[in-house]
């Protein structure tokens, strides 16, 4: 049998991060992916001569000191990026396109000038700045929580400072009472703009949404939003190739059957039955999947704690169309619901082809049954994500030349996480920092992905890597690089 030091069971961001780190530091690593592509959720793939985003699309944590920035300087990789200010341009009816600007001053000006009673949000915008601030310097020093062992306290310990003292309100608190609490009101526009952009980034609205999550994922995109040609995907990918370069093992459709511990190790079986033996594990997968791997009755994950996604993938003929910006928020007032609309203009010279996702959130169980019954729904939710592109491309419908969408079962098939549910842990109060869940489910098997600490995003997903592979060198006997 084969013998390892790692095994990581996936090859989502998180896996990613976590084997790439192991190898580079000298431990012996296979990786195993059930699908032929590394990224997960924040994977590619290409259909009818057209590049797609399997979910992510918006890459953050790659400016200077960032979190994904830390794990590419460590294994060497020179990630070619640039800023991309504004990150999004956000599309209110009856109002021009408003684009969200890096520069506070900036944006609160730009928003007085397209929206009226914007002026009672100024100190809200400052807020999210300087505790947004507070937060991404905290995130910046690679913390682990919940606090559950003497490493998890040393790791945090790092990240503290005095000004740490302005988040101790807010821990407990919403975005509403932020809002509330800097006067924030009046205006149904920015509300649905917030909310939406809240959405994206942490799966809650204002009402819900924990403060301290809030405020970082509002200020993140004009902190940290970068561009890299091939997206999410292209990141995995270099990840993967660490892997590799570094003496790694990397097997694709090679999925995980079973983990077993016997005589202080894991024993992994393989899905052709296959078994390799390895002193610890990452397993790249949610707490249910953790569940069907080692053979225990499935805890579901419930509606109240993630959603999933429907996507849909359009390829368009771009000739005479003029250049845009990527990353388009769409905030309908007409019960339409608000998605995410990124255009990827093509690669190569003189082409006139550009792929289109545009994402959205549902509910994992209104998409349950058999995908034929589901035609209808597929087709309908279609027709209104369609209707969005309409307000950034209006003749979208006569240049596509592909149309697909993804729904929940889609994403359930291509990455193994039971009842299709992505996007990470919704991020309300009661689930953030302290009060995280662990990722030391089992002796010497670490969790990482978006439903450990911190719970959304590849950036937090790469810092749950982060923090599972440090517990793996260090259970090794190693010291981690990081
Ligand atoms: C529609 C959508 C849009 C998003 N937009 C953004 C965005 O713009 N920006 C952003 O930062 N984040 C975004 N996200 C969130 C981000 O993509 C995810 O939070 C992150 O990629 C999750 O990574 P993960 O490590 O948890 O694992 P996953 O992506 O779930 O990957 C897990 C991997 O493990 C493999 N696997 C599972 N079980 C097994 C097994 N038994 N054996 C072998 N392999 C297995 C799967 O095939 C998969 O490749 C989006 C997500 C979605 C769905």
């Amino acid at each position: 049998m084969k013998n390892v030091d790692v095994a990581v069971v996936g090859a989502g961001f998180g896996g990613l991060t976590a084997g790439a780190l192991a190898a580079k530091s000298g431990a012996k690593v296979s990786l195993f992916e059930q699908h032929t592509r590394p990224g997960g959720c924040a994977g590619d793939f290409a259909l009818e001569g057209f590049w797609f985003p399997a979910g992510a699309t918006v890459v953050t944590g790659l400016e200077p000191g960032g979190i994904l920035r830390q794990v590419f300087d460590k294994l060497r990789i020179d990630v070619p990026s640039r800023p991309l200010d504004p990150s999004i341009t956000f599309h209110i009816p009856g109002h021009a396109p408003l684009p969200y600007v890096a520069n506070v001053a900036e944006w609160k000006h730009l928003l007085r000038g397209a929206l009226p009673g914007a002026q009672r949000y100024d100190r809200f915008w400052d807020w999210t700045h300087d505790v947004g601030g507070e937060v991404y310097r905290i995130g910046g020093h690679l913390p682990s929580l919940p606090l559950q062992r003497w490493a998890d306290l040393r790791r945090t310990a790092r990240a503290t400072a005095p000004s740490m003292t302005r988040l101790i309100r807010w821990l407990g608190a919403t975005v509403e009472d932020a809002k509330r609490h800097s006067g924030a009101e009046g205006s149904p526009a920015i509300d649905a703009m917030i909310d939406s952009l809240l959405m994206d980034a942490t799966g809650a609205k204002a009402g819900d949404c924990s403060a301290i999550q809030g405020a970082i994922a509002l200020d993140l995109y004009r902190r940290g939003c970068q561009w890299v040609e091939g997206g999410t995907g292209r990141l995995a990918m270099m990840l993967a190739r660490s892997i590799r370069d570094s003496g790694g093992e990397l097997r694709f459709g090679t999925g995980v059957r079973a983990l077993t511990r016997t005589n202080g190790r894991w024993q992994i079986t393989l899905a052709d039955g296959e078994e390799v033996a390895a002193r610890t594990v990452v397993a790249n997968v949610p707490p249910a999947g953790l569940d069907r791997l080692l053979g225990r009755r499935i805890r579901p994950t419930s509606d109240r704690e993630s959603w999933s996604a429907f996507v849909l993938h359009l390829g368009i003929d771009a000739t005479n169309l003029p250049s845009i910006s990527p990353f388009h928020q769409i905030v309908p007032s007409d019960g339409r619901p608000s998605s995410l609309v990124s255009v990827f203009e093509s690669r190569k010279v003189g082409a006139s082809r550009w792929s289109i996702s545009v994402s959205t959130h549902v509910r994992a169980a209104d998409w349950l049954g058999f995908p034929r019954q589901l035609v209808c729904q597929r087709g309908k939710t279609e027709n209104v994500l369609i209707r969005n592109v309409e307000e950034v491309i209006p003749d979208v419908r006569d240049r596509t030349i592909v149309q697909r969408s993804a729904t929940p079962q889609t994403f359930e098939r291509f990455t193994s996480r039971p009842g299709g549910f992505v996007g990470g842990l919704i991020q309300r109060p009661n689930l953030v920092a302290l009060r995280a869940r662990g990722h030391r489910p089992e002796p010497a098997l670490f969790l990482a992905g978006d439903h450990v600490f911190p719970g959304q995003g590849t950036v937090g997903t790469a810092l749950s890597g982060i923090n599972a592979y440090r517990d793996a060198v260090e259970a090794l006997g190693g010291r981690p690089l990081l």
